[in-house]
C-alpha cells in the first residue's frame, strides 16, 4: 500500500515501527461487501469491528469507532481509502465511540444515544454485578481503557435515513436506547453494532448469536424485540460490532438468539 500524503502533499512512507504498532492494535482493512471494509482491533484480542463505507463523493464513512487505541489504524486505513468523511456511531458505548474524538471528523448518532455519546458512554446503566469475578473488575478496567471520552455530536440520524454505500438506518433499541443498525436492501447486508453478540463478553470465546450481555444492556426485552426486527428484514449477512458475522441462515439464527438466554 502506498503511504499517506503529508501536509505538503508529498507521499511519505509508513515507518516500520508505525506499521508494527498499528498491526498490534488493529488489522489491515478487509473488504467484506460491495463498498464495505472492516478493521478489526482493540486491546487485547481485536474483538472490536469498525466498518468503512464508501461515500459517493469519495472517502469513507465509519460505522462505529471502536476503542481509543484504534485511532491510528483507523486514520491510516481511512487515508488509504480517500480519507474519513464522518463517523456514524451504532451506539454510544465506550468501545464504539472510543476512537471518535481523536479522528477529528463530524460524528452522528441516533438522538436517543446523543446524551450518552456526549456524556458517560452509557456507564450510568451498566451493572457490573451481572458479571462474575474477576470479569466484573477486568471489564470495568478495560472499558475505561477503550474509551476516548465524550464525543461532540454534529447531528442525528433516525429510522430510514440514508447514510453511505446504499445503507439506511434501522432503529434497534434495547442494548442502548439509540442503537442503530445499517441495512442495504439491494444485497441484504446488515451492519448491526451490538444488536446481538456472537461472543461471550467474559471469556471472549466466539459462538452462536445471542442477546447482548445484561451487564451492558439497558433493556433486555427491548433487545430481543430488536433482534426479531432485524430478522424480519431477512438479511443475507449481519456484521456485528464484535467478533464474527452471521453469513448463512441469518434470520433463523437471529430468531433463535431472540428467544434464547
Ligand atoms: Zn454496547
Ligand atoms: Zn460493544
Amino acid at each position: 500500500m502506498r503511504g499517506p500524503l503529508d501536509s505538503n502533499g508529498t507521499r511519505r512512507r509508513s515507518s516500520g515501527r508505525g506499521r508494527l504498532v498499528r498491526r498490534l492494535v488493529a488489522s489491515a482493512p478487509e473488504r467484506v461487501a460491495d463498498g464495505v471494509w472492516i478493521v478489526r482491533g482493540g486491546f487485547p484480542l481485536k474483538t472490536m469491528n469498525v466498518y468503512l463505507l464508501e461515500e459517493d463523493g469519495g472517502g469513507v464513512c465509519l460505522f462505529d469507532a471502536g476503542s481509543a487505541d484504534m485511532a491510528g489504524a483507523l486514520s491510516f486505513a481511512g487515508r488509504g481509502l480517500g480519507g474519513i468523511s464522518r463517523i456514524v456511531l451504532g451506539h454510544a458505548h465506550a468501545d464504539h465511540r472510543g476512537a471518535a474524538p481523536a479522528l477529528g471528523v463530524p460524528v452522528f448518532c441516533h438522538p436517543a444515544d446523543r446524551p450518552d455519546a456526549e456524556g458517560d458512554g452509557g456507564d450510568h446503566y451498566f451493572d457490573f454485578s451481572e458479571l462474575s469475578f474477576p470479569f466484573n473488575h477486568t471489564l470495568r478496567m478495560l472499558l475505561a481503557r477503550w474509551d476516548g471520552g465524550p464525543v461532540k455530536i454534529t447531528g442525528t440520524l433516525e429510522e430510514g435515513d440514508e447514510v453511505a454505500a446504499g445503507f439506511t438506518v434501522v432503529h434497534l433499541p434495547g442494548h442502548a436506547p439509540g442503537l442503530i443498525g445499517l441495512y442495504r436492501e439491494r444485497d441484504g447486508v446488515a451492519l448491526t453494532t451490538d444488536c446481538f453478540y456472537t461472543f461471550d463478553v467474559q471469556s471472549s470465546r466466539k459462538g452462536e448469536a445471542r442477546v447482548p450481555h445484561a451487564a451492558f444492556t439497558l433493556d433486555t426485552e427491548g433487545a430481543r424485540a430488536s433482534i426479531r426486527k432485524l430478522a424480519g428484514l431477512g438479511p443475507s449477512a449481519a456484521w456485528p460490532g464484535h467478533a464474527d458475522p452471521l453469513t448463512s441462515d441469518v434470520a433463523a439464527r437471529l430468531e433463535r438468539a431472540a428467544a434464547g438466554g
